[in-house]
């Protein structure tokens, strides 16, 4: 499938080193494999790329790249280790395209220069897949900097 990406778009692509090669790579994965989260409402999907030090995720409908952001730290898993009964309502607006099942909004262990913190992560309760929303990778970034800072 080939994806439209708007002159505004492929700006922040080039600002943040995404290469348009990668994000193509990525999305036909996802179109390939079903690991994907999809809208409940909607015909947007997010694919998700993990690398050795960046996870990559390409938002887009069926035409068109709707956004691309992107985090350092490394997701070790849910928090406390199990997905434990829902008990509130936490169902995201996400679907896992994979098994179908409604993608929950839990906290994950991430991890990043040997510091472990917990934040908000969109997970499959089937396929242990984890995602996280463009806002959260936000936070992350600027959480990724002051370690950085304290290291240098
Ligand atoms: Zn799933």
């Amino acid at each position: 499938m080939d994806i439209k990406i708007t002159e505004e778009l492929d700006n922040t692509l080039k600002d943040n080193g995404f290469k348009k090669e990668e994000i193509q790579e990525l999305i036909d994965n996802a179109e390939s494999s079903g690991v994907k989260l999809k809208a409940r409402d909607g015909d947007v999907s997010i694919a998700k790329g993990v690398s050795d030090n960046l996870t990559m995720y390409a938002v887009y409908s069926p035409s068109e790249l709707l956004d691309v952001y992107a985090h350092k730290m490394s997701i070790l898993g849910l928090t406390g280790g199990e997905l434990n009964d829902v008990d509130y309502d936490d169902a995201s607006d996400w679907t896992c395209a994979k098994c179908g099942e409604i993608a929950l909004e839990r906290n994950v262990d991430m991890t990043y220069m040997g510091v472990t913190r917990p934040g908000p992560g969109l997970v499959c309760p089937k396929c242990d897949e984890f995602y996280v929303s463009d806002g959260v990778a936000k936070t992350l970034k600027t959480a990724e900097s002051i370690l950085e800072e304290k290291r240098a």
